[in-house]
């Protein structure tokens, strides 16, 4: 049987994993990333936010992927709930708090692409096998399926919503499933989206299209399964029309242009983000309904604390009891208060129950109206930083 030691051994060869990885070695720890190479090509973008755009651009990465992704300079809210309490659409826009964009959407399969091959050039060790086991002693042991062990003081993992590692190391995860899936697709269109997303609030869940360059976007449609599976096998022709029907022809004709996916919908906690020598980061630590634009911004958000804590410690114990409760207490207060947010905005459209109606209806009309409140609010939810802290000077994200 081979072994092999390293400092920190990061499982998952998702967005997180790869980011984790290329963190943990450059704050100066022998790295190995764990994990076949992700091949899921479903359409799926992510919109990344100032912060997680920082780190990529740490990485080296940006410039290059910026030339692919749509700016995200202001988003649009429209209830199409039919509601009684149904409020105007409300606008934010990114530079009423001073920036140049609230964020970047991304392709996944090319922000994949992008941190791999940054991985490989940096020569960082990855072994595309699965973990088959894990435990811990003074030292974590990881089995490969190859049957080699990997010994390592610290574990990271990155092996998303189900998994193994968390469960091996008996982290309790609640699971919620809604009665909802996201079907996702790219588009061309008609009409230019200016630079705009627009998220249409339905009963069903969010219709939300995300720019892309030039004449594309992305969609996330969260409907019922049933309906999601229609989209799935629906002819471009089918899909083209109910597409333009829901989103009130805002972008004129749509034309499918890209992979489809089907995510079921579901919500993820776990009791802890850490335990003895192992940090858990992106879906394996939360999973949120893709509303909003929170779940990869969470997990990029995870890296970067691990990143900072790591050159922090300077070549110290990378497992070490106190780095990983600093960890978990960074991260899980931010993760539950996302989770609750999304949680309750995707509750109020399904209960479709007159004063939760009222009280949505409220809150994005008191948004749209005051100033201070809508700055604020956008501080908080998109630019991924306290709602209180002073603006960023424009420009600080503009693509290099
Ligand atoms: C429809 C939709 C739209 C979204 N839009 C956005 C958005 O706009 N903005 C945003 O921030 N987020 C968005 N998200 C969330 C985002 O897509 C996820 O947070 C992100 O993809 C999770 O990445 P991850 O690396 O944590 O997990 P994954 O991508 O699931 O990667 C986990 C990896 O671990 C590997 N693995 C599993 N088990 C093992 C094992 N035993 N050994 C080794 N490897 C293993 C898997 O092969 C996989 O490659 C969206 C999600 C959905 C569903």
């Amino acid at each position: 049987m081979m072994e092999q030691k390293v400092d920190i051994a990061v499982v998952g060869a998702g967005p997180v994993g790869l980011a984790a990885a290329l963190a943990a070695a450059a704050a100066g720890y022998e790295t190995c990333l764990v994990g076949p190479a992700a091949e899921r090509r479903d359409g799926r973008t992510a919109a990344l936010m100032v912060p997680a755009v920082e780190l990529l651009r740490s990485f080296g990465i940006w410039p290059a992927l910026a030339s692919t992704a749509g700016a995200l300079r202001s988003l649009r809210i429209v209830d199409d709930t039919g509601s009684l309490f149904r409020p105007p659409p409300v606008t934010f826009r990114a530079a009423e708090i001073g920036l140049e964009a609230f964020g970047w959407n991304v392709e996944n399969a090319a922000l994949v692409e992008a941190l791999a091959a940054e991985l490989q050039r940096q020569a960082v060790p990855w072994r595309t096998s699965l973990v088959a086991d894990y435990e811990v002693d003074e030292e974590a042991r990881l089995r490969l399926a190859d049957g080699t062990v990997l010994r390592a003081r610290l574990v990271i993992a990155a092996d998303g919503r189900r998994s193994r590692i968390r469960e091996a190391a008996g982290i309790a995860a609640r699971q919620h499933r809604y009665p909802q899936a996201a079907f996702t697709t790219l588009l061309r269109h008609e009409r230019p989206h200016g630079d705009v997303s627009t998220e249409f609030h339905r009963r069903a869940g969010p219709f939300t299209l995300v720019p892309l360059p030039g004449l594309r976007s992305s969609l996330v449609w969260v409907t019922q399964p049933r309906h999601a599976e229609r989209l799935l096998a629906a002819s471009d022709a089918e899909l083209a029309a109910a597409v333009e029907s829901g989103s009130h022809s805002i972008l004129g004709r749509v034309e499918p242009d890209g992979p489809r996916g089907l995510v079921p919908l579901a919500a993820i906690s776990v009791a802890s983000m850490t335990g003895p020598r192992l940090a858990l980061a992106g879906e394996a630590g939360h999973v949120l309904p893709p509303i909003g634009a929170q779940g990869l911004n969470l997990g990029m958000a995870d890296v970067a604390e691990l990143g900072r804590l790591l050159r922090e410690a300077g070549g110290a114990d990378p497992g070490a009891a106190p780095l990983l409760a600093r960890y978990g207490r960074a991260r899980e207060t931010e993760v539950r208060l996302r989770s609750l947010g999304v949680d309750g905005l995707n509750r109020s459209l399904l209960a479709g129950f007159a004063p939760l109606d009222a009280v949505r209806g409220l809150g994005l009309g008191l948004l749209g109206g005051i100033g201070p409140l809508r700055r604020a609010a956008m501080r908080a939810g998109f630019a991924g930083r306290s709602p209180f802290s002073r603006p960023e000077p424009r420009g600080e994200a503009r693509r290099s």
